[in-house]
């Protein structure tokens, strides 16, 4: 019997939003970038328009080194193994993290909505879902889609995934054009909370 091994959606720990403003929606997607490929061509500005559908070298992720200097100790007086130690040596442990190439396209309402995704894949750009890597052989989980935020533990909202419904609900403010109250003190701060608490982005 074949059994076809499907492979899970793996998990990249990314950063949360950390300014909670109004803003479009933004699709983090993952941009193809390849130096054997640019050499190959005689440059970067040189590859042919559809390079990242042949190339071979993993193109999605880059490949970060990270090295650790680890002492190793030894006791002082060796008939003392639990007491005073030094450190005999320092090794430089070296790890390669990989890092997903990252990038954000803006999905703002209106004439344009969609655009910016098409427009995207058209230069390579693939979902993370749809990442086919070594390190990450059935893709990686969609992100969140607030502005600059990594985070992969997502809900469905209205408007699209968001890890915190204050997300979607400024997401929500930002499409409807809706002046929103800057906060600067303590009644503007009640006022904002107010406009928040208005907007309905559960499904
Ligand atoms: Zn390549
Ligand atoms: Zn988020």
């Amino acid at each position: 019997m074949n059994e076809t091994v499907v492979a899970e959606l793996a998990s990249w720990k990314g950063p949360r939003a950390y300014r909670m403003q109004p803003c479009s929606r933004e699709i983090k997607m993952l941009r193809p970038i390849c130096g054997v490929c640019a050499a190959a061509s005689g440059g970067k500005k040189y590859l042919p328009s559809l390079w990242f559908e042949t190339c071979q070298h993993d193109p999605y992720v880059t490949y970060r080194e990270v090295t650790t200097p680890t002492p190793t100790y030894e006791p002082v007086d060796p008939e003392v193994p639990n007491g005073a130690k030094k450190v005999v040596r320092v090794e430089d442990i070296v790890t390669i993290e990989p890092r997903p190439n990252w990038v954000s396209t803006s999905l703002a309402g209106g004439l344009n909505k969609g655009r910016g995704v098409e427009r995207a894949l058209w230069k390579g750009f693939i979902y993370p879902q749809s990442l086919r890597s070594p390190t990450y052989p059935g893709g990686i989980k969609r992100r969140c889609q607030f502005r600059d935020c990594l985070a992969e533990d997502v809900k469905r909202f209205t408007n699209g995934w968001f890890c915190r419904e204050e997300e979607a609900k400024l997401v929500a403010v930002s499409d409807s054009e809706t002046t929103y109250q800057v906060s600067f003190d303590a009644r503007s701060d009640k006022i904002q909370k107010g406009q928040l608490d208005t907007v309905q982005v559960r499904t």
